[in-house]
């Protein structure tokens, strides 16, 4: 039986919150949530000279940010050609640059702080359920290169081996830009050099009150309060009442990994070759890379967030699931599995501004590593320059569900699963 431990977190020694330290009086900026988005905001505001405290509810690194499946992408959750229709031609451009700028900046911040999480550009593969899926991703890549200049290259169902060590696919789209990390080695070095820079960071600190008190927000928090020019909730799928507005405009979706015991060398040759992260066409889809000659195997097994319970079923529908393509890894060990939480917007789009005096980076839907360590850099520096209004993502309407109908539980999960499933079905 595999133990319901992250992975990851085996791989590096993650912020210690055993001597937590005071909250500060008072400090310019109070960030909600040591994530991603959180730590380096938090790292851009102090290198400005910025006072800031970062308060986690949990332990620093805790939420998606070190349980993901460490792809750092191109493009955003809906594709571009879909961005483009809803929004036009200029800011879908606008939009996708930003994606390419966020893994530079992941490179780049990887290296100047020297975190040691093997970041690489080793490509990501989109591939195929179904010939009707190669021939949309045919259409994609020409669309792709046409309006946006960005070549993909497609590999037949004839090359496929040469990729991925399956034939249940049906080829598959490459895309080189992207690269693949450790997450929780990402947010353990995001956290350090967060600190490095003069932030203050204080796990179990989960803000529970935000009240604003002339030009100033009094935050109370687990352990005690303290007073903010400005607040930024970078809480991500984990936003809860403190800030109800943000709360029903996101919904908390779950996903699960599982890892395998460390597979032999020619194992790990024949099912990943090039060392791509691979996800599927699916909408119930699944992604896997490897790690450490593990495979790490993810993917939308039941929508609610994480419990032990969705994680242990969640865990064997990802084992048959890993064994139906790699039929090669029928008598391997699965070790370990976790899950975590997803945080989609209505429209499933990424959404950053300001709301209410808080300001906010948030909707990732599974393109946050790239996206939040970069929007966590630029909602900081707008923050800085007083001008969010004019952040590329705060640039379009931030809807709530249809209706109102919607007080942050997400009831309309197991329908929207349903739903998913049907697709999967006839498409
Ligand atoms: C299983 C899984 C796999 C994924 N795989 C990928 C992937 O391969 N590639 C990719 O790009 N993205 C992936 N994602 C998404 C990505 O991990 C997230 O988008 C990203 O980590 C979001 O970072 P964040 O800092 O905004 O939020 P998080 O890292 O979730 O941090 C939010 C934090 O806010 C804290 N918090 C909540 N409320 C409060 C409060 N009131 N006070 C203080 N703190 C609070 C929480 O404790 C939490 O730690 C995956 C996500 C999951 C769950």
């Amino acid at each position: 039986m595999p133990t319901q431990q992250v992975y990851w977190h085996t791989t590096t020694q993650m912020p210690d919150d055993s001597n937590p330290a005071p909250l500060p009086e008072e400090v310019d900026v109070a960030i909600l949530g040591g994530g991603y988005t959180g730590l380096s905001a938090a790292r851009t505001l102090a290198k400005h000279g910025v006072k800031v405290a970062v308060l986690e509810a949990n332990t620093i690194g805790w939420g998606a940010s070190s349980r993901n499946g460490g792809m750092v992408l191109t493009g955003l959750k809906l594709g571009m050609q879909t961005v483009m229709q809803k929004y036009g031609r200029d800011l879908a451009k606008r939009l996708f640059q930003c994606s390419l700028e966020a893994i530079d900046a992941v490179e780049q911040i990887v290296t100047e702080e020297n975190i040691d999480c093997g970041f690489a550009r080793c490509g990501h593969l989109l591939a195929a359920n179904r010939p009707g899926h190669f021939e949309a991703l045919q259409a994609e890549a020409e669309f792709m290169e046409r309006e946006f200049d960005h070549r993909l290259r497609l590999v037949s169902r004839l090359e496929q081996r040469a990729e991925i060590g399956t034939d249940l696919y049906h080829g598959a789209l490459l895309d080189d830009r992207s690269a693949g990390l450790n997450p929780a080695r990402c947010a353990a070095g995001l956290a350090e050099a967060a600190e490095k820079a003069g932030a203050t960071l204080h796990a179990r600190a989960r803000a529970t009150k935000l009240e604003r008190r002339a030009k100033r927000f009094l935050v109370e928090t687990e352990r005690g309060s303290l007073r903010a020019e400005s607040v930024l909730a970078a809480t991500s799928a984990y936003t809860g009442s403190v800030t109800r507005n943000l709360q029903r405009k996101m919904i908390p979706i779950g996903s699960f990994i599982i890892a395998t015991e460390e597979l032999s060398e020619d194992l790990v040759k024949e099912l990943i070759p090039n060392g791509r992260m691979v996800f599927d066409y699916k909408h119930y889809l699944n992604y896997f890379r490897l790690w450490g000659n593990r495979m790490i195997f993810g993917g939308r097994a039941a929508f609610f967030p994480e419990t032990s319970k969705t994680i242990r079923r969640s865990a064997e529908i990802l084992r048959r699931e890993m064994i139906r393509i790699f039929p090669q890894l029928e008598g391997v060990n699965v070790e370990y599995m976790w899950g975590g939480t997803l945080d989609f917007a209505f429209d499933m789009m990424i959404h950053a501004g300001e709301m209410n005096g808080i300001y906010y980076s948030l909707g990732y839907a599974g393109h946050g590593v790239a996206m939040a360590t970069y929007l966590g850099r630029t909602i900081a520096e707008a923050m800085i320059k007083g001008n969010v209004q004019e952040h590329p993502f705060a640039s379009f309407p931030f809807p709530g569900a249809p209706l109102g109908l919607y007080n942050g539980f997400p009831w309309f999960l197991p329908f929207a699963g349903a739903w998913h499933k049907f697709l999967d079905w006839i498409e």
